[in-house]
């Protein structure tokens, strides 16, 4: 009976004409999958990426050196060095970050009152060496100069949640 069955379907090419409807309906769907690198998906505004110090408008450094990030995080992947300016104001003299160890947990950003040290949506930056994942404290204002748009646009969308 079974043979039977099988015949008959081979003879009304069934199979083909399932898998020729399935793959129909499926042309109409909307892509699942995404071109990467040329195309890339959104990410959430609490997406923790590549680190990042920030200024503010008229260019001055947030971060006032108070060390509660290095104190914070888990992974002692933070090391800062301070001194106060002639103007009294205290600044970092060094702000580095062994990416190495760093765990994307994002507690540095949580703990800073002046929304200076952030996890940016950059995800690309892989590199070939690990000295090249040692950041210093210019390494680190210059991802800020360029993610601050996107920064800024996540920080206020998630504002009402903080
Ligand atoms: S994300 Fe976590 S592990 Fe990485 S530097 Fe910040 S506090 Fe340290
Ligand atoms: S980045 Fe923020 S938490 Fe860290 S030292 Fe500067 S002001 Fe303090």
């Amino acid at each position: 009976m079974s043979t039977l069955i099988q015949s008959a379907k081979q003879f009304l090419l069934i199979d083909f004409i399932s898998a020729f409807w399935l793959a129909l309906r499926y042309m109409a769907k909307p892509r699942p999958t995404l071109n990467y690198p040329h195309e890339k998906g959104r990410i959430s505004p609490r997406f923790r990426g590549e680190h990042a110090l920030r200024r503010y408008a008229n260019g001055e450094e947030r971060c006032i050196a108070c060390k509660l990030c290095e104190a914070v995080c888990p992974a002692q992947a933070i090391t800062i060095e301070a001194e106060p300016r002639d103007d009294d104001s205290r600044r970092t003299t060094r702000y580095d970050i062994d990416m190495t160890k760093c765990i994307y947990c994002g507690f540095c950003q949580e703990a800073c009152p002046v929304d200076a040290i952030v996890e940016g949506p950059n995800f690309e930056f892989a590199t070939e060496t690990r000295e090249e994942l040692f950041y210093n404290k210019e390494k680190l204002l210059a991802n800020g100069e360029r993610w601050e748009r996107e920064i800024a646009h996540s920080i206020r969308k998630d504002a009402d949640y903080r």
